[in-house]
């Protein structure tokens, strides 16, 4: 891992100091550029042992500007985000893999390259438990609840987790769930006509007053001010729905993403045509729907049909999880470009992504009635369940959809019989409902991977596929169903068939196991449909 450190990321990336340091940097033989890495990323940046101490001065900087997302510049208190055209001289910029780190520092966005426009996307190479209170926090744990009851659900006191996020996001829990509010109120107020005080709920903000404060903290201008100064191009024209772009960054392979969940639609609940991916969802105990669609090189566009606009802030947090958009593929794609196997098929689609899932629970169910049956059969007993267990939801049939997806707690007391599920399948549907209603079953992402599968497969009838099948969807970037025949079918005919051989293979590709295992599936999908002939020629 340590050598991608030192890679500038893409083209793009270019423009931004890591590339002009880099050339500087590579010269100096004495210690190795790998070496220097490792030691660097061991050391958490504060001792190397280069002897060259230019050289150490150079690699720090390289290092903390390639890891993190924003730049600030001491001299005018702005932080930008990569690729911004604003070039400051060096030695005035520092780096941080935080917006709201930037802005606990006292820095404000650019006007520029406006970095409140951008996800706060994190990559997988701080410590786990900080990668996964962050994502908790995303979610709105800290909406409701307080440090105390996030650390308590991570398993850490919360003053454990506030060092923790001091030394590697560099501002505290509550600071980070400020900024992001702040950051998505910011967009509804460029981009919609939705007024200032329905904006301070969507973000997620409990009252106006908090709200003003933030924007004050954060933007240095009031709301009012800052809707005063949006941009005509931003605005989005919403009829029927809100409209909202989905920003992400690096490619993304939307066409195969829509192709491969329109396989897997749950007649009633889920539906794709043209591009578009429908759903229905229940926010706040009400229906509404999201629709999905391509929008341009570094976003999609959301259309939500929502009963109110409580809570938006996280439904468009959820929304994302759908497509990825927050999986970074800078590490995966340079890790696995390297694998004989992998690497054609990354070349050949590189921006395709593990698809995710709006609720996990529904993937969950999806997941055990298609073991062993073909994806139609299952589509239609998915169908038969949503018609028997779901609510239904009027008005909504020129969408091609009809029923919410019924919850954990109705599926635990449900009678599956005659749905056509075989009674082993049947069973272990209930038991995965109980034990998602009673928490047994973790699938907020509170808990490391190696948990959460110990947890499903300790379930009758729910193996080793099942739970890293879900795991996968669920964002777990080292999910790997290696037991999958789809996978298995797409392995060049030399590799070994054993499932053992296989994991063996698979080892490999860690902690990027879920990116090589989606190629693969992809790859069998084409095989399947497309002539041999044009697969040979791939
Ligand atoms: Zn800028």
């Amino acid at each position: 891992m340590s050598g991608l450190v030192l890679r500038p990321a893409r083209e793009s990336d270019a423009d931004t100091m890591a590339a002009t340091e880099i050339a500087v940097l590579r010269p100096c033989r004495r210690l190795g550029e790998r070496t220097l890495a490792r030691r660097f990323q061991r050391q958490r940046l504060l001792r190397a042992q280069c002897p060259n101490p230019s050289c150490i001065t150079l690699a720090k900087t390289v290092y903390l500007t390639r890891m993190a997302g924003f730049s600030a510049v001491v001299t005018t208190g702005i932080y930008c985000r990569p690729g911004c055209t604003a070039r400051p001289s060096a030695e005035n910029v520092r780096a941080f893999p935080f917006a709201a780190a930037a802005e606990a520092a006292g820095y404000r966005a650019c006007h520029r390259c406006r970095p409140y426009r951008w996800p706060q996307s994190y990559s997988w190479t701080a410590p786990e438990l900080v990668c996964r209170a962050i994502s908790l926090i995303l979610d709105g744990a800290l909406d409701q609840g307080t440090e105390t009851d996030l650390g308590g659900r991570l398993g850490v006191s919360a003053r454990h987790l506030r060092r923790l996020f001091k030394t590697h996001v560099g501002v505290t829990p509550d600071g980070l769930a400020r900024s992001a509010r702040a950051h998505f109120a910011r967009r509804l107020l460029d981009d919609t006509e939705l007024t200032i005080t329905e904006i301070a709920y969507a973000a997620g903000f409990g009252s106006l007053r908090q709200f003003n404060r933030a924007c004050r903290e954060v933007f240095r201008e009031s709301p009012r001010e800052l809707r005063a100064r949006r941009r005509k191009a931003d605005r989005l024209i919403a009829d029927g729905g809100l409209l909202l772009r989905l920003p992400f960054t690096g490619p993304l392979d939307w066409e195969t993403m829509a192709a491969y969940f329109a396989a897997r639609a749950i007649p009633g609940v889920e539906q794709v045509s043209g591009g578009t991916y429908r759903r229905t969802i229940v926010a706040g105990g009400d229906p509404g729907v999201l629709e999905l669609s391509a929008g341009g090189d570094d976003h999609l566009i959301l259309r939500a049909h929502l009963p109110h606009w409580e809570e938006l802030v996280h439904i468009v947090h959820r929304a994302r999880r759908i497509a990825s958009l927050d999986f970074e593929l800078d590490e995966p794609a340079s890790h696995l470009a390297r694998d004989p196997t992998i690497g054609p098929l990354l070349d050949a689609r590189p921006g395709l992504r593990p698809p995710g899932t709006w609720d996990p629970f529904e993937t969950g169910v999806r997941a055990i009635i298609g073991q062993q049956v073909t994806l139609a059969h299952a589509n239609t007993i998915a169908g038969r369940l949503v018609q028997r267990f779901g609510t239904r939801v009027a008005g909504l049939e020129p969408l091609g959809l009809t029923h919410t997806f019924p919850s954990a707690s109705t599926l635990a007391s449900a009678d599956l019989d005659g749905l056509g599920l075989t009674p082993a399948r049947a069973r272990a549907i209930g038991l995965f409902a109980r034990a998602v209603s009673a928490d047994a079953v973790r699938l907020d992402r509170s808990i490391g991977l190696d948990r959460l599968i110990a947890s499903i497969t300790a379930l009758d009838g729910l193996g080793p596929w099942t739970a890293h099948y879900l795991a996968l969807r669920l964002g777990e970037p080292d999910a790997c169903p290696t037991t999958d025949l789809g996978l298995r079918r797409s392995l060049p005919r030399h590799a070994p068939s054993a499932a053992a051989a296989i994991d063996d293979l698979a080892e490999s590709w860690r902690p990027w196991r879920a990116l090589a295992a989606t190629h693969l599936w992809i790859a069998d999908q084409d095989a399947v449909t497309q002539p041999r002939v044009a697969r040979g020629a791939a």
